[in-house]
């Protein structure tokens, strides 16, 4: 890296950046630097750029150089937008890394890192910040037009706003309006989200006089006594803080809303909603503490001693065994030592719950990120993270792109999850892989955690790459749920079954409800019923853009695709043949949801799929409905399987495991397991023992009985030696090409050259091209090639480039016209 800041005899020098723009190209771009900016341009700066004919970007500053591009002039860059570099020199590696790794662009990587507000183009759009209070008439003219203009139109993109000013640079106007939080900035129509609010008290400046203050209180004192004393409790708050709170006043004063309201009737205070910044808590209690069982405290001087030899360790601990307890002591470790630490979990499992649980501990040093935040918190947060004012941050898979620059922590929680892999767009990437990755580059130690792990960590533990703690038992004594798995053939035979219901479910739900605890029933499909047929013709309604049928919804009483969201209205007469013989089958948690209404129809009985969950705050709803019991049973798909710890809820249904055991793939019994075992532990996690019932047409399978007696080694002792004899991870390592393109014929043909250049340099361990599961979605048909490639004995880094070679020689024919490759390494 060039440094030029401080050396002023370089004004006249000519200098060049090579930028990085978050587009999926392949190589950096070269900018000239005006002769101005030579001593403000650094790397890791923003800078406004303009590519292709007219469109503008945000591009970061990767490196300043002296040496002019050879084969283009370059273009002036327009403006810096930094005073200081928002992307460290460690993120710059992490993200060529990524790009390398998973064979994308760094340009990818950073349209991923980077929270939208950071990364402003011509389409990004801008609207007015709903909750951002400014003073208008302290508006530059600039400003003033541009708020404006939002006035009358609520969402304006960045090249309205060139025309609106007539001048082609406006990021730094925007840029300064949103620090001063007039407007929101977003890639997308987004959400409006809801301000925190709360409510504050101001005495009326009339009373900021003595004798009027005088008077006010004797009368008070006369005819409203509580009134008074609020009053009272009112000056003496005030003279400590400039601004005091409903709730502190009413606690101050011991007075109700009530009295509050009526000194502001009488306009004595005046109260006020303001918004507070929303990542500030100052509702915690610092310092709770708790004691570690031996057992946690035998694991935790494990991990401590694992540590001094092995960088990463794999804590295996059953459900509610207390690993977040485990977590904590190593957090606070780290923090004594002045350290920064990632702590990541899966999205659907950073609930208020957890958050606030930690939030105990670490109070306002643990900064939260994931991707229901707006993109102005996303950036508070980045900036705090980049400031060293968040030192803990808890997060979903992103959070490992924030600019952290002394990591010496990372945690991966339920380290299994599959959501932890991006799947689209690029990059795709493992953030579980990733964290180990970006650990590495600060010496930092990582402690991946799960009650399932998945096998490539539980591999590298077992030889010892890894160093293994586990904990086997409860904390408190509390047993492991008791397992009863439920033959539905044979109670359809005794004809005892009620729709989807086993007498055995049947009766253990009435007894829970009749206790007055709870249950939650698991689904893993959504919507009502997955296909509807037609009982003459056979006609099915099939998505006109994928190659699946339509799940029939109830609650919309609309056909959905569940891969490209289209809908159509239901049918009740076959549009083939004219019958109205049509008949669902399968079925979803809606139907779960109504039989059993019909079923027990005193109960309260909620669903929790992506479809009742999409709105903000529904998923947390649901979950304090839960909580405080105005819900007796959750039915729900995989998201009730997430970290849920609910003291009431004792009994857990899984209607189908059948759906569950039979993915086509590799790793279907590794995820039934998991999902059957972590389904399991929300039963009993709190005093008392659970009670899971598994119904299934296939009561022997080997699966179940592992997860019966809890016997995770077992599973993987079986399966681990058919992922050798067929060559899948975790002893190859496996790509996958996904090569999409709107005409089948010339997918055909691209996808067999494809497959022809890859067998000239890796021969058999190329495999297809196939039609995958699903062979077009969103009108592209798709063809699969996979690469498996043995991890003793050939280097990783040569084949992904000779990989990234064809695909770079393939786009140059005339055959890849259309065509899109979609690389995907470590495929989940
Ligand atoms: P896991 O993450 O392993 O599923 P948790 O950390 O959620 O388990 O712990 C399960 C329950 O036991 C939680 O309610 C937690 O508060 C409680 N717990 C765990 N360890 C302790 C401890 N040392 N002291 C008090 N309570 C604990
Ligand atoms: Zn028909
Ligand atoms: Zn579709």
């Amino acid at each position: 890296m060039l440094e030029f800041a401080e050396n002023q005899s370089t004004d006249r020098v000519t200098l060049f950046v090579n930028v990085i723009l978050p587009l999926a190209i392949s190589r950096l771009y070269t900018y000239r630097v005006p002769f101005e900016l030579n001593n403000v341009v650094a790397v890791g700066k923003r800078v406004v750029v303009q590519f292709g004919k007219s469109k503008l970007y945000t591009a970061v500053i990767d490196e300043i150089t002296t040496i002019a591009p050879e084969k283009y002039e370059a273009k002036y860059l327009m403006e810096v937008l930094d005073d200081r570099p928002v992307v460290t020199s460690q993120q710059l590696d992490f993200w060529k890394w990524l790009a390398d790794y998973y064979l994308c662009n760094t340009g990818e990587v950073m349209a991923a890192a980077l929270p939208a507000a950071l990364k402003l183009a011509s389409e990004t759009r801008i609207m007015l910040n709903p909750d951002g209070n400014f003073d208008r008439s302290l508006l530059h003219d600039k400003e003033y037009l541009i708020v404006d203009a939002l006035d009358i139109q609520p969402i304006l993109s960045v090249s309205d706003i060139v025309k609106l000013l007539g001048q082609k640079i406006v990021m730094p106007v925007l840029k300064s309006m949103f620090d001063k939080n007039i407007i929101h900035i977003s890639e997308e129509v987004s959400e409006r989200y809801k301000p925190r609010k709360r409510s504050y008290i101001k005495l009326n400046p009339l009373y900021n006089e003595a004798d009027m203050r005088r008077e006010l209180f004797v009368e008070l004192e006369r005819r409203a006594p509580k009134q008074a004393d609020a009053l009272l409790a009112y000056l003496k708050l005030s003279r400590n803080q400039s601004l005091v709170s409903k709730n502190d006043l009413m606690e101050e004063s011991g007075v109700s809303a009530a009295v509050l309201k009526a000194l502001s009737e009488k306009e004595v205070f005046i109260i006020e909603e303001r918004n507070v910044s929303r990542l500030y808590y100052d509702e915690f209690e610092m310092g709770a503490n708790f004691e570690l069982s031996p057992a946690q405290s035998n694991a935790l001087d494990e991990i401590r001693d694992h540590f001094i030899q092995k960088d990463v360790v794999l804590l295996h601990g059953v459900t509610s065994s207390g690993k977040t307890e485990l977590y904590i002591r190593l957090v606070e470790e780290a923090l004594h030592n002045g350290k920064q630490v990632l702590y990541l979990l899966p999205e659907i499992a950073l609930t208020t719950h957890v958050i606030e649980r930690l939030r105990k501990y670490f109070g306002n040093d643990i900064g939260v990120y994931h991707s229901r935040f707006s993109d102005n918190e996303r950036v508070e947060v980045w900036q705090k993270v980049l400031n060293h004012e968040y030192k803990v941050v808890l997060g979903a898979r992103s959070s490992v792109f924030l600019p952290f620059d002394d990591l010496g922590l990372v945690i991966v929680d339920e380290e299994h999850e599959t959501s932890y892999k991006q799947f689209d767009p690029a990059p795709r990437y493992n953030a579980r892989d990733a964290a180990i990755y970006l650990a590495g580059k600060y010496q930092a130690k990582v402690i991946l955690g799960s009650a399932t792990p998945s096998f490539e960590s539980y591999f590298n533990a077992r030889t010892g790459k890894y160093g293994l703690t586990e904990l086997t038992e409860r904390f408190g004594g509390v047993s492991l749920p008791e397992i009863e798995v439920v033959s539905i053939a044979e109670e359809i035979k005794r004809k005892v079954i009620q729709s989807h219901f086993t007498s055995v479910l049947m009766t253990d739900i009435q007894t829970a409800l009749s206790n007055k605890e709870q249950v939650i029933l698991f689904q893993n499909r959504r919507g009502y019923a997955p296909v509807l047929i037609c009982r003459v013709c056979a006609f099915t309604p099939k998505c006109i853009n994928c190659d699946v049928s339509l799940t029939y919804h109830k609650s919309s009483s609309h056909l959905h695709c569940h891969y490209c969201g289209y809908k159509e209205d239901n049918i009740n007469v076959c549009p083939a043949c004219g019958s109205t013989h049509l008949e669902y089958k399968g079925f979803g948690t809606e139907k779960i949801e109504d039989d059993l209404q019909v079923l027990i129809p005193d109960s309260r009985i909620a669903r929790m799929d992506l479809d009742t969950t999409r709105a903000r705050n529904a998923y947390q709803n649901l979950l304090n409905d839960l909580e405080e019991k105005r819900i007796d049973i959750l039915v729900g798909t995989q998201m009730v399987a997430k970290g849920l710890d609910f003291a009431d809820v004792t009994v857990i249904g899984i209607i189908n495991a059948d759906s569950l055991l039979k993915y086509p793939d590799y790793r279907a019994n590794e995820r039934s397991y998991q999902m059957l075992a972590q389904v399991s532990g929300r039963a009993g996690r709190r005093g008392k023992q659970g009670k899971v019932v598994i119904q299934t047409y296939n009561p022997q399978h080997r699966v179940i009985d592992q997860v019966i007696r809890n016997d995770y080694k077992d599973l993987y002792l079986t399966e681990i030696d058919e992922r050798k004899n067929f060559k899948y991870p975790p002893f190859y390592r496996i790509i996958n090409l996904d090569i999409k393109h709107k005409d089948a014929d010339k997918l055909y043909q691209q996808a067999e050259y494809l497959a022809i250049e890859l067998r000239k340099h890796f021969g058999d361990r190329v495999i297809g091209p196939e039609y995958p599961l699903v062979g077009r979605i969103r009108n592209f048909y798709i063809k699969s090639i996979m690469l498996k490639f043995e991890k003793d004995g050939v280097s990783i880094v040569k084949v992904k480039s000779v990989i990234r070679d064809i695909i770079v020689q393939f786009q140059t024919t005339p055959l890849s016209k259309g065509c899109i490759v979609q690389p995907d390494v470590d495929p989940y």
